[in-house]
């Protein structure tokens, strides 16, 4: 048997979180497999099938003999068709020696990291953020330090906490715009005021995690690498799960200064080799395809949007803003901090998530794990029926807490 005091596990292990989007919707799974009839908010992940002529690439390139091992970076193709997205879509120029295709952009974020963070360089994370920022810096030894912004100000930072945030041992800056959980996009305005603060310190790398891109609902989604004073120290993250609903098919990429991109691809010769070849196949196909389905997707989650914040808005306690992109919305919740219905006590947003799974048979995921305690999130990639649903048991479970 395995003891703690034997020691098996590495410290690297023991210390690192689970993650919790994960985590809930894996709770979710087991309380439907005992038969109860869940809604699941808690995963991030679109519920529409991947476009037809999308799967069609995947079978050919399968019968057209792609079975073997692919290039580290990504196969020649998918390369140039990721050049050309990010001119056509962003006004990006590179070259395919700046891109690294990985397997999700989870991984492309995992590369980057570790590529650049050494133990005890500090790493300022846009907070709410991602649930896997915090914790791969922890794993690469880096010290996170979250800045937050508040729901006053769509959870948006200014250029100036940003300042005050930085050290002479700040390495890296991250963060997702559209954002996950928030769904805040940052203007162009926001992010040249970030850009000039930026310019001011050579030592800083930023990680621009843009894989909601497609899913915005203000109708410019601008690139921090688009200024050219700070471009080579900008890491840009985008990838096929959200835009072209792809969650399975683990396809990501960087666009990067080449010695961060050849970084990158070293890092990934000695972890997971190239990105499967048949994902690859189908991911090129998916750029060659255009927008028109994702703008789609897009139009169907804006109009889920409006209904969860018409619903929401509807229930006393739970305090709202308007995401500008994604699929989440990220209420206050706080004040049902201290309720309670029968024995069940609310102390915080994991015990009004838990409250929520077993008492209204929804999943959402506490605010925590994204470093904002008082929120939760809900993801609103799902049917108008389930979140009509979800929201009417939610309200019924939140009324009896007193
Ligand atoms: N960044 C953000 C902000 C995300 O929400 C996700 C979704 N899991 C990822 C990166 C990773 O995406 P994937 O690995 O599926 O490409
Ligand atoms: N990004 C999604 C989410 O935030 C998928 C889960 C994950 O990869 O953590 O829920």
């Amino acid at each position: 048997m395995i003891t703690t005091e034997q020691k098996t596990l590495s410290d690297r292990i023991t210390s690192l979180a689970e993650s919790q989007t994960i985590a809930m919707a894996k709770k979710a799974r087991e309380l439907a497999a005992k038969g109860v009839d869940v809604i699941n908010l808690s995963f991030g992940e679109p519920d529409f099938q991947t476009p037809q002529y999308i799967k069609d690439a995947a079978k050919k390139a399968i019968d057209d003999g792609y079975t073997f091992y692919t290039p580290v970076a990504g196969y020649p193709d998918l390369r140039k068709a990721i050049v050309e997205k990010l001119r056509r879509d962003n006004g990006l120029e590179y070259g395919p020696e700046n891109i690294v295709v990985s397997t999700g952009a989870k991984q492309s974020i995992a590369n980057a990291v570790m590529c650049l963070v050494n133990p005890g360089d500090e790493v300022i994370i846009i907070s709410p953020y991602w649930v896997s920022y915090e914790e791969v810096v922890k794993l690469a030894e880096g010290i996170p330090v979250p800045v937050k912004g508040p729901l006053e100000n769509d959870f948006k930072i200014t250029a100036q906490q940003l300042e005050e945030a930085i050290t002479s041992n700040t390495k890296l800056v991250m963060y997702s715009s559209p954002c996950n959980p928030t769904g805040s996009v940052f203007t162009k305005d926001e992010l040249a005021a970030f850009a000039a603060i930026l310019e001011k310190h050579p030592q800083i790398h930023v990680i621009a995690d843009e894989i909601y891109e497609y899913i915005n609902f203000t109708g410019e989604h601008y690139s921090l690498a688009r200024f050219e004073s700070i471009k080579d120290r900008v890491i840009t993250v985008n990838g096929f799960s959200k835009g072209y609903a792809m969650t399975g098919w683990r396809v990501g990429y960087i666009a990067a200064h080449k010695d961060i991109a050849d970084a990158c691809d070293k890092m990934q010769s000695q972890i997971t080799s190239g990105t499967c070849s048949i994902a690859q196949k189908a991911a090129q196909a998916a750029l060659e395809g255009g927008r028109e389905s994702a703008e789609e997707m897009s139009a169907s989650y804006l109009r889920r949007r409006d209904l969860v914040l018409g619903l929401m808005n509807d229930i006393p306690g739970i305090k709202t803003y308007v995401p500008q992109g994604a699929f989440y919305i990220f209420p206050d919740v706080s004040a049902f901090f201290g309720k309670s219905a029968g024995d069940i006590k609310i102390e915080n947003s994991n015990d009004l998530a838990m409250y929520l799974l077993n008492d209204a048979h929804v999943s959402l995921v506490e605010g925590g794990a994204f470093g904002a305690p008082q929120c939760i999130r809900f993801s609103f990639a799902a049917s108008d029926a389930k979140l009509i649903e979800a929201l009417e048991r939610i309200k019924a479970s939140l009324a009896k807490l007193s």
